[in-house]
């Protein structure tokens, strides 16, 4: 655990927790003392796995199945984590897929199943979350944005587009939430080591790494550590911002 403060007695969804950096930033709230509550669409494995590791730190951890661009799919997630673990103070909008391809040849479902899971799918937990955090006066939003938003990449216009909107759609939340002890923000991790770039090839890594200053790739812990930040009272006045985690590759 990276030691931000304590999460004890707080209650976390983490949507695409089974793996990756969801399934790292699961292990540091559970070790933070969180109960968790681990999203998954694909097979329940990883996510089962991951809340076996999470009950190691003595916190409730339970798995929910969701397709989080599914409206009633997403209805039913928070239904099922509330009767697991009572209430949600913290939602992580950690879900999200690619699709690459350059403009000319990118399918139009492509870009919609990208903008579905990616930003439809984060709006979709977010009002779902807000209903509750608004009643308890309290609650943190986290959302898995990335350094593509800020710079752009060729070949991901989709997965760019769903990545800004997660941030105009943070700072507009965060407006509305800010006066009721909500606060959303965002991560925008670099090029962090997952499946998701493990399928990059070996040239576009190599050219990738040329731009990290820190000249490495980053770890899930690297992100689960700020989303640590985020959630805990040491964050409580920020809210609306975007946290770059990237070893410097988009100052
Ligand atoms: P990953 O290893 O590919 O994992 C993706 C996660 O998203 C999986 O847990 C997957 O669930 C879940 N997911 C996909 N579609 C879903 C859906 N429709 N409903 C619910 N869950 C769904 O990705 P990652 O690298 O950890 O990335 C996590 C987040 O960080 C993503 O939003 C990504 O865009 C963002 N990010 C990553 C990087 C990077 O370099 N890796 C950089 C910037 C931002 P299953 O396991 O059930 O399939």
């Amino acid at each position: 655990m990276s030691g931000y403060g304590d999460l004890s007695g707080k209650c976390a969804l983490i949507t695409g927790g089974g793996r990756g950096i969801g399934r790292a930033i699961a292990l540091e709230f559970a070790a933070a003392g969180a109960n968790v509550a681990i999203n998954y669409v694909g097979p329940a494995d990883e996510a089962a796995e991951t809340a076996v590791e999470c009950a190691k730190f003595g916190v409730k951890a339970c798995i929910v199945e969701a397709d989080v661009s599914a409206a009633e799919q997403v209805a039913a997630m928070f239904e099922q984590t509330l009767a697991e673990l009572g209430r949600v103070d913290i939602l992580v909008n950690n879900a999200g897929i690619t699709r690459d391809g350059l403009l000319l040849r990118l399918a139009d479902e492509d870009y919609d199943r990208v903008l579905a899971v990616n930003l439809r799918g984060a709006f979709l937990c977010m009002r779902q979350a807000a209903k509750l955090m608004l009643k308890q006066r309290s609650g943190r939003i986290i959302s898995l944005s990335s350094v593509v938003a800020l710079r752009g990449n060729a070949g991901q216009v989709n997965y760019a587009a769903s990545k800004a909107g997660l941030i105009g759609m943070t700072k507009s939340l965060a407006r509305e939430l800010a006066g009721r002890g909500v606060t959303v923000n965002a991560l925008a991790p670099g090029f962090i080591q997952t499946a998701m770039t493990d399928v990059l090839p070996e040239a576009a890594k190599a050219k990738m790494l040329a731009t990290i200053p820190a000249g490495r790739m980053g770890r899930p812990e690297d992100v689960a550590a700020a989303a640590h930040f985020l959630a805990s009272d040491a964050a409580a006045y920020i809210t609306g911002q975007v946290l770059a985690v990237d070893g410097g590759m988009a100052m």
